[in-house]
């Protein structure tokens, strides 16, 4: 498979390893966007959050928890984004499940490109109406 995060697993390419277990491995980002900023990967093939075995997720989360501390205690980080993104539009560039840890400090300047603009309440209204009903029948 031409996956460049499972050939990171496979230490086919080289990364700057952090972390690994069983299921999840945790290496820095190379584009770091902050000091610190690290991703943490399952061990096994997945795209996206969609199609991620619930056990798998556990492992992970644990695992990004994990980080999160080490990065408070090794570079006294206490601001902290955790991002996942899910498809081309949403900013997907590896097709490989990751969650971005992304360390913040005052007045660091960076953004994540949306506004707080307040929604039409019936159109919030609709799609929780939709959401909920879908809920319901799982
Ligand atoms: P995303 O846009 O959420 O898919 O983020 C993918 C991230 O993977 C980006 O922040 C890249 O900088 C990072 N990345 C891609 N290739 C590598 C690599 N070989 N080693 C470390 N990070 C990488
Ligand atoms: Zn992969």
């Amino acid at each position: 498979m031409d996956c460049i995060f499972c050939r990171i697993i496979a230490g086919e390419i080289p990364a700057q390893r952090v972390f690994e277990d069983e299921h999840t491995l945790a290496f820095m980002d190379i584009n770091p966007v902050s000091e610190g900023h690290l991703l943490v990967i399952p061990k096994t093939h997945v795209a996206r959050l969609f199609d991620a075995d619930p056990q798998l997720l556990t492992h992970t989360i644990h695992t990004v928890q994990r980080m999160a501390k080490a990065l408070q205690t090794a570079l006294g980080v206490r601001n902290l984004n955790l991002l996942q993104n899910n498809g081309k539009a949403a900013f997907q560039s590896v097709d490989h499940l990751h969650f971005h840890l992304i360390p913040r400090r005052e007045g660091d300047g960076i953004g994540f490109g949306w506004r707080l603009v307040p929604g039409d309440q019936e159109v919030i209204r609709q799609a929780a109406l939709r959401i909920s009903g879908v809920l319901q029948q799982s």
